[in-house]
């Protein structure tokens, strides 16, 4: 069995393990493949064994490898930062976009979607940390935001994502991924238009089972499917 094979079977497995120790059920978490920097092969060979969901970082990256089949027989997300005129490249493309945190972007994905005749699924992404260096909305404009939604027929918000800031272990993250589920549920309760509270995506390869047990249910995992990344 070749080592990416492998390694999406253990993390699968893990996923499980993770979602029945909270009491939820397996299928109710979602892991999303996180492939940049893998070339398409590498992408097409963790799909075979078991992914059904791919996330990429970079639009340029993701055009050329989508040409190329990478991620045929998988949903594709797109995870990294999005810039406004990227938008064009990837809506409709992604069947859903996690890191929408602003009007202005809410606006153009939405504008864009809107004349294709289709409906985009975006996350907002939450900057729960407050880092000056991420992007993301911060934890106290998430409302606002997420109000504007009401305005824009060209996309559902189907939930929230963050990448917490890096931590020495994964017991340091769970207070960012109890706030993300404090806020998500807090944000259910409000009952915003055109908001619909489903989908809570975090945890990465270093702390997945955490955020499962804070009430992930999509995690975005790299580097334990392909091994370390070499920039
Ligand atoms: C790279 C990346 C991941 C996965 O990171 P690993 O630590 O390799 O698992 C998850 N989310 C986002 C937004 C990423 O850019």
């Amino acid at each position: 069995m070749s080592e990416i094979t492998e390694n999406v079977r253990r993390v699968l497995e893990n996923v499980a393990e993770a979602a029945i120790r909270a009491g939820r059920s397996p299928e109710d978490i979602t892991l999303v493949a996180a492939t940049k920097m893998n070339t398409a092969e590498r992408v097409q060979e963790a799909i075979a064994a078991g992914i059904t969901d791919v996330g990429e970082n970079r639009v340029q990256e993701l055009v050329e490898k989508r040409v190329q089949g990478a991620y045929d027989g998988a949903r594709l997300h797109f995870i990294g930062h999005l810039q406004k005129n990227k938008v064009k490249n990837i809506v409709g493309v992604c069947s859903l976009i996690q890191s929408v945190d602003s009007y202005e972007l809410l606006k153009t994905v939405s504008d864009r979607a809107a004349a294709a005749g289709i409906v985009q699924d975006v996350l907002a992404e939450v900057n729960i940390g407050r880092e000056a260096a991420k992007s993301g909305v911060m934890p106290e404009k998430l409302g606002e935001l997420l109000a504007c939604a009401a305005e824009f027929p060209g996309v559902r918000v189907k939930g929230l994502m963050c990448v917490p800031p890096i931590c020495d272990s994964p017991v340091q993250a769970r207070k960012y991924f109890d706030a993300m589920y404090k806020l998500f549920v807090d944000i259910k309760g409000e009952k915003y238009d055109n908001v619909y509270m489903c989908i809570l995506s975090m945890g990465m390869s270093a702390d997945y089972a955490e955020a499962i047990a804070a009430g992930a249910d999509m995690v975005r995992v790299g580097s334990a499917i392909f091994g370390e990344r070499h920039y």
